[in-house]
């Protein structure tokens, strides 16, 4: 099996990372940073964004596993102490392989069409005043919003900052696409709904952008700023994530030790 590992360039991830390749080696697992079969990140469930955005390309050909250096995440549940294990089941064992959605944004700017794809969310901000957009969904008029922004998750993201902002919690087998709202200003012109809404994964939402304005997009942990965008597409992509499981990681157990403290046995 071709490989490569990501860490998140602290000292720990960097010699979990060397030890890793030491143990791949007396294994017979073959490095390869431009062509892998599996990426192994290293860090936390920010590494392994990292580290799906650097072989996004490539998504439909590999498989994620995830180590952490501090605490559970939802990406990473290998613990640092069990790399020998990781590396023996790589080498050995078939792993249960399980795809999760991603949210796919196609931007419309005077350069034309540009897609992009996101593991946990797009956002998008008004850089110096408050967002004016319209939001259609399914091509029709839906809300129109005034604030400080939008965020559009996929079921993975739904624990990142969607629940920050009092989005539901869904599981990442469910095919769809999270829209919630950042402080949206509701007066007579700009009304919304006001809670999060779910779409499925044969609906869209349309971002029309209404006034002259500088926006900040993030995919992920990577953001832009632009002044020319018409209007952004919002959908489930048709392409998913792979992670590989060596052994179960179940998503609820993982909600449960982040958010409500109590040990998974
Ligand atoms: P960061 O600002 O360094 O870290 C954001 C935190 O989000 C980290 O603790 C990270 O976990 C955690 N996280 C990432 N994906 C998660 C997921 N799917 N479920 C639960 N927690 C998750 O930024 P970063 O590490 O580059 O991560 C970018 C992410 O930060 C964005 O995708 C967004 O979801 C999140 N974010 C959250 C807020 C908010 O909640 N107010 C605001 C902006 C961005 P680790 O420590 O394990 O890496």
């Amino acid at each position: 099996m071709n490989y490569v590992v990501i860490d998140r360039g602290d000292k720990l991830s960097k010699q979990l990372a060397a030890q890793f390749h030491i143990l791949a080696a007396a294994r017979g697992l073959v490095r390869n940073d431009e062509r892998p079969q599996m990426v192994v990140s290293i860090g936390g469930d920010g590494t392994l964004l990292q580290a799906f955005h650097s072989h996004a390309d490539q998504v439909e050909d590999i498989a994620f596993v995830g180590v952490h250096t501090g605490h559970l995440g939802f990406f990473a549940d290998w613990k640092a102490d069990e790399l020998e294990e990781l590396v023996r089941m790589m080498a050995e064992d078939e792993p249960k392989i399980v795809r999760y959605p991603l949210a796919e944004i196609v931007l419309d700017t005077s350069e034309g069409l540009s897609t992009y794809i996101a593991v946990n969310e797009f956002t998008l901000k008004g850089v110096d005043n408050t967002l004016v957009a319209q939001i259609d969904i399914n091509d029709e008029l839906f809300e129109m919003f005034r604030g400080d922004g939008i965020v559009v998750s996929t079921p993975s993201g739904s624990t990142a900052y969607n629940k920050s902002l009092g989005g539901a919690v869904i599981h990442p087998s469910i095919d769809c696409l999270q829209i919630a709202e950042i402080a949206s200003i509701n007066n007579r012109v700009y009304r919304t709904l006001g809670s999060s809404v779910v779409l499925p994964q044969h609906h869209h939402c349309d971002i029309i952008s209404r006034k002259d304005q500088r926006l900040q997009l993030t995919f992920d942990h990577l953001n832009i700023t632009r002044s020319d965008i018409r209007s952004i597409r919002c959908s489930v992509s048709a392409r998913k994530i792979s992670f590989a499981r060596y052994r179960p990681f179940p998503f609820w157990n993982r909600v449960r030790e982040a958010f409500l403290g109590y040990e998974v046995k």
